[in-house]
């Protein structure tokens, strides 16, 4: 099974395990490498309750080096971030990309604007009934023009979740490319790496990040994939791979990205 490397901690606080619970599970899966990805810390703090303290960094390498003497050479434990990609946020990216030998950084656009309520993270199930009578159309297209910023800020090896904004079904009327396009061509030109993300079908939009047929689009563009389960406990390591890898080849993939301290390997899909 390819590496699994959008995965979390319980500094998150909405986690549980324990690293060697994650290692066991991700030695059972038969993943090629573990990946952790926790919530990076965000300033002004507690900016919100899903994600580690600026304090907590160093739990969180104690973490990883908990997994990695567990994991004991059987499987690369790979060290990564979720960074959250909001508006003026590119100095913060690079003092958090400075604090260590990271992997890789995942951006994730969870934030949103909007002119009445400012920044929201629309996919907390904390402010679904916000979504009432919200203008889909306008928060598509204000979703993937972030989407878009975030790739070409070229902070982030791995864009997280394509479309996360379908989380709870909300999905605009008609044919979605017209939304699907232009991001696809920004990403494409930034070079990074998108992810197929196996949490959304168990999500209400019942289907995986991103959608099969932007995958497709992807694929043609030339975008790198990698495949996450985004997984908050060890049980979700590595979940639907096969599923996920069956999508990817019939979207035209052949391989997946490997990191090693910022660097690239692919692997074939097999
Ligand atoms: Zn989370
Ligand atoms: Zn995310
Ligand atoms: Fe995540
Ligand atoms: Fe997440």
């Amino acid at each position: 099974m390819p590496a699994d490397y959008h995965t979390h901690t319980p500094l998150c606080r909405h986690a549980e395990g324990e690293p060697e619970a994650f290692v066991d599970a991700a030695l059972k899966a038969g993943l090629s490498e573990y990946g952790v990805s926790d919530h990076a810390p965000q300033l002004p703090e507690p900016f919100d309750d899903w994600r580690m303290l600026d304090a907590e960094m160093p739990e969180y390498f104690q973490w990883l080096e908990r997994a990695r003497r567990h994991a004991n050479g059987r499987i690369p434990v790979r060290a990564g971030l979720e960074c959250d990609w909001l508006p003026g946020c590119t100095a913060w990216i690079e003092n958090l990309a400075g604090r260590h030998q990271w992997d890789y950084l995942i951006g994730s656009v969870h934030y949103l604007e909007s002119t009445d309520i400012g920044a929201w993270d629309f996919d907390n199930p904390k402010w679904l009934d916000r979504w009432d009578g919200m203008d889909l159309e306008e928060i598509w297209h204000g979703y993937w023009r972030e989407y878009a910023a975030m790739a070409e800020s070229g902070l982030f090896d791995v864009l997280g979740h394509p479309d996360l904004v379908k989380k709870f079904g909300h999905l605009p009327d008609g044919d979605l490319d017209r939304f699907y396009e232009p991001v696809i061509d920004a990403v494409a030109a930034s070079g990074c790496v998108i992810e197929l993300n196996t949490a959304g079908w168990y999500k209400p939009c019942a289907e995986c990040y991103p959608a099969p047929r932007f995958l497709e689009l992807a694929c043609s563009a030339g975008i790198p994939l990698v495949i996450s389960s985004d997984s908050h406990e060890p049980a979700h390591l590595g979940r639907d791979f096969p599923q996920a890898v069956a999508m990817a080849k019939a979207a035209g993939y052949q391989e997946t990205v490997l990191f090693e301290q910022r660097r690239r390997k692919t692997e074939s899909l097999g």
